[in-house]
């Protein structure tokens, strides 16, 4: 019963101040990186040379309710991001900025997403259209959604049909060769470079929309809302 109210309560951020409805933001919203972690630029694989880029939705609020990280996600030790809400001005905003960032003179590759995940079909979707309608984008990423349920099945069928451009990889789905896991749910694979402080950057690397490359594991530590700890606040996927 008590487990069953603090689901119920636990759907959001814990850092409600920092949601944002994109109708009056007055920045983008597709930022340019400047997370060390994904890097800024590309030097590695196919992507080499383009700019990455970083969505950030909200956390929980968008997620699917399985996701494996629901209560010690890494949006609870950053209180800075700033999330937008989900609705169709966003759907909007992000048209508008894509067609703009299509012009550039570099490729664009897009991080889906630093927070957050595709809240329904129909987002899934408009990527699916933006791809075709904007040549210069390309995007990787991470869902927690089941690769066999309506959303995932669709992000899977994307990735099987243009990886080139579009490598979203499953968390916590250990079983499906396209993954990235939590080394406390699986130890098939190779351990996030980055993390093992072998590369810089996610642009010094490009495991991630590599193929061929074994499930991605990653170190997953961040506080957790029902300990109260941790551990080393070092974000994972
Ligand atoms: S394995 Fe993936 S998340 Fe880790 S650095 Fe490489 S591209 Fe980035």
């Amino acid at each position: 019963m008590y487990g069953y109210l603090f689901i119920m309560i636990i759907n959001r951020t814990r850092f409600k101040a920092n949601v944002f409805g994109v109708k009056n933001y007055p920045y983008q919203i597709i930022k340019p990186s400047t997370n060390v972690k994904l890097g800024k630029w590309v030097s590695k694989g196919r992507h080499a040379n383009k700019r990455i880029y970083t969505v950030t939705l909200e956390e929980r609020a968008t997620c699917p309710k399985t996701c494996k990280h629901w209560y010690d996600c890494y949006g609870n030790t950053m209180p800075f991001a700033h999330r937008f809400k989900y609705d169709s001005y966003l759907i909007k905003r992000m048209d508008k900025e894509l067609s703009y960032l299509n012009t550039r003179k570099y490729g664009v590759l897009i991080r889906l997403h630093v927070l957050g995940d595709f809240p329904d079909l129909k987002y899934v979707e408009h990527w699916d259209e933006w791809l075709d309608k904007y040549k210069n984008i390309s995007c990787y990423g991470y869902t927690a959604h089941s690769p066999k349920e309506s959303i995932g099945g669709r992000i899977a069928l994307m990735n099987e049909n243009r990886w080139d451009r579009w490598s979203i990889r499953f968390s916590n789905y250990p079983r499906y060769k396209l993954s990235a896991n939590s080394d406390t749910i699986s130890k098939n694979g190779i351990t996030c470079p980055e993390q093992a402080g072998q590369t810089k950057s996610c642009g010094t690397c490009g495991l991630c929309w590599n193929k061929t490359s074994k499930p991605i594991l990653f170190m997953t530590h961040s506080y957790d809302l029902r300990k109260g700890n941790n551990a080393n606040h070092k974000p994972t996927n």
